[in-house]
């Protein structure tokens, strides 16, 4: 049994589409924790045997094409969306199946550590919306882990290389192809402090799409051949998909391969097969386009970083799609240089999660090692926008997080009544990068009521944005002159489980598993939302900014973070304040000074309030620094 931890066992876990992984630290370095048969990772499959037994892993894995009802994966796809699966007759969500998945991986760490709460940090690709990263959270917590964190996978990748590198000052551009999902990050190293600079992907693109792409070919051969399409057989797909897979893994070692299946489906009673040889040009040509792709948003990285293929010192792949070697001849030819080869495609992230977990729980922190990150996303309102013609219309976007800001972070904007005697707005939240909101992604909504009647634009409302470390959003409104404000955490995901379904859920995974989970974590409150629907007077207008009130001190949204959280929630903001304060106008330079200096005091000890307080009079001065 290993002691090395404070109050519980730290872990960081890697969730995978295809495989997932789990990892603690062990003498100032992060390991990989193996299951009992000594495997390190555990396919992301989960299976309702005929006895009616869970099985996750391999053996679910190879069940896949024999009991094709019973079995389900790759559901990391599906996470944060309404879809549901039935398997063997009983239904469950994606955020159920995964937490069966993580409570394999918990196993792991009871056997480590002993039964008991255990601190866990899970990683997500960086292109994951809000609500995919709630579900991912609430999968944790479902299978009985304290989710401290939810970090992004370029990040973690970048902390397990940056743990052994602290010494060096470098740009890292770090490519994730996963089964499921692509991400590209920059990732900065400079004095000990791993910073993202820039995220993009495709939570859509990854190696399982490249299986069916082989199953699409396979198929057209046996059309040609046979006049049957596979597909339209649920054992007959399942075999191609489980074929695909192998012929893809070979073909990133041999030139060609043949396969030869005797039934695949059946027509007329008699069964029917394929034989075909697969090279490597012909693989090549079916998955070309989706890589290509990838480079795309490579280069859209490297420009969003404001920087150019020769400030990239270090290119890591991670995911296990990055051993096709076509990705690692495109990578080096487009950024000119090898990639690394000693980073570990399959294991990094999870290492690199449990260095996160290391770092919070205080186990590394000899390392002086500092890691941020960014929002993957713009984050705002919608507001009355000059549409075509020059007429104001209603749905324009106004970001006010935007994409790739480090994060934490807290941002307020001010806006203003769009109607006369407008004694109430709708605050619609969106997150995306296009102008319009429709072609955004709405994250959820409320009313703030209160503003005193007044002429159009008389009124202010002041909305604040504020971004946490584990990606996940707090939005907050006050009308400036009643002081009138209401806030909401976004958990889209969350509100499809209120919390006496998530206690259904917990004891449903329990019944269906062995053993009982434990410390499940009060999550935040459960907003209502107001459904009503306001009339005219929905909108804000953004525009008249020289109406601008003094700037007030108000506090933020009373949460229940852990104190640890919000510590470390400061010491960033201490050092992002620091980093850009020579480049304060000197009026508001001293100011900032003195609050940095009280935040850093009150750092030092306990009281959430005060640290709170004292942030957001760095933020606020932030702010008006119009940093
Ligand atoms: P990950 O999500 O990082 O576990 O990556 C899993 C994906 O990598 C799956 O789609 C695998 O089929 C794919 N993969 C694993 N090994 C190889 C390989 N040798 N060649 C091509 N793809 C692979």
């Amino acid at each position: 049994m290993n002691q090395e931890y404070t109050s519980h066992p730290v872990v960081g876990i890697d969730l995978g589409t295809t495989n997932s992984a789990i990892a603690y630290i062990r003498g100032g370095k992060p390991e990989l924790i193996a299951s009992a048969a000594g495997q390190y990772l555990l396919p992301s499959v989960v299976l309702i045997d005929p006895k009616g037994n869970i099985i996750v892993g391999q053996d679910a894995r190879d069940a896949l094409v024999a009991m094709p009802d019973r079995s389900i994966a790759a559901v990391k796809r599906k996470m944060g969306s309404a879809e549901e699966f039935v398997l063997a007759g009983q239904t469950f969500t994606p955020e159920e199946i995964s937490a069966l998945i993580l409570k394999e991986l918990k196993r792991r760490a009871d056997e480590l550590y002993g039964e008991g709460e255990k601190e866990a940090v899970i990683t997500v690709p960086a292109y994951f919306t809000d609500e995919q990263r709630r579900a991912t959270k609430l999968a944790g917590e479902l299978a009985g882990f304290l989710v401290e964190r939810i970090i992004n996978e370029p990040t973690a990748a970048a902390l397990s290389f940056g743990l052994d590198h602290l010494e060096e000052d470098r740009t890292f551009l770090v490519y994730d192809l996963g089964g499921g999902t692509f991400d590209v990050s920059i990732v900065e190293m400079f004095s000990g402090v791993l910073e993202v600079k820039a995220s993009s992907g495709d939570r859509m693109l990854g190696g399982e799409d490249f299986d069916w792409r082989l199953v699409d070919w396979f198929s057209e051969q046996m059309l040609a051949e046979h006049g049957v399409d596979p597909r339209l057989d649920i054992r007959g797909k399942a075999l191609l998909k489980e074929e695909a897979e192998r012929v893809k893994m070979a073909l990133s070692t041999e030139e060609s391969i043949t396969i030869s299946l005797p039934l695949v489906t059946v027509k007329d009673n008699h069964p029917l097969g394929l034989t075909v040889e697969v090279t490597r040009a012909r693989f090549v040509s079916l998955i070309e386009d989706p890589i290509d792709q990838t480079l795309e948003r490579v280069q859209e990285v490297i420009r969003d970083a404001e920087l150019t293929v020769k400030d990239i010192d270090e290119v890591l792949l991670v995911g296990g799609s990055t051993r096709i070697p076509l990705v690692r001849d495109r990578i080096s030819a487009l950024l000119g240089r090898m990639p690394r080869s000693d980073v570990h495609p399959d294991e990094a992230v999870a290492l690199g999660a449990a260095v996160q977990a290391g770092l919070k729980a205080g186990l590394l922190s000899e390392s002086g090692l500092i890691a941020t990150d960014v929002a993957p996303f713009s984050m705002g309102i919608a507001v009355l926008a000059e549409g075509p013609r020059g007429r104001a219309r209603p749905g324009g976007f106004s970001p006010i997080i935007s994409r790739n800001t480090v994060i934490p972070v807290t941002r307020s904007q001010k806006f203003y009544t769009s109607e006369m005697g407008q004694t109430a707005v709708e605050i619609e939240i969106y997150q995306g990068e296009h102008e319009w909101v429709k072609h955004n992604h709405r994250l959820g909504e409320f009313i703030l009521e209160g503003i005193p009647e007044n002429w159009k634009a008389h009124e202010a409302v002041e909305v604040t944005f504020r971004y946490n470390l584990n990606g996940i959003l707090e939005v907050a409104a006050r009308s400036v002159s009643s002081g009138e404000e209401m806030s909401i955490t976004v958990q889209d995901a969350l509100n499809r489980l209120n919390r006496q379904e998530f206690e259904e859920s917990v004891q449903r995974l329990e019944q269906l598993w062995l053993d009982v989970p434990q410390g499940i974590e009060e999550d935040d409150d459960l907003e209502e939302m107001n459904e009503s629907l306001m009339e005219d007077w929905d909108l804000l207008d953004e525009l008249p900014e020289d109406l601008d009130d003094p700037d007030e001190d108000w506090d933020l949204p009373e949460d229940d973070e852990a104190p640890t959280m919000v510590h470390e929630e400061g010491k960033v903001l201490v050092r992002q304040a620091r980093e850009v304060l020579e480049g304060v106008e000197t009026s508001l330079q001293e100011k900032l000074l003195a609050a940095i200096l009280e935040l850093e005091q009150v750092l030092q000890d306990e009281e959430v309030d005060r640290i709170r307080q004292a942030m957001n009079q760095v933020t606020d001065l932030l702010i008006d620094a119009e940093l």
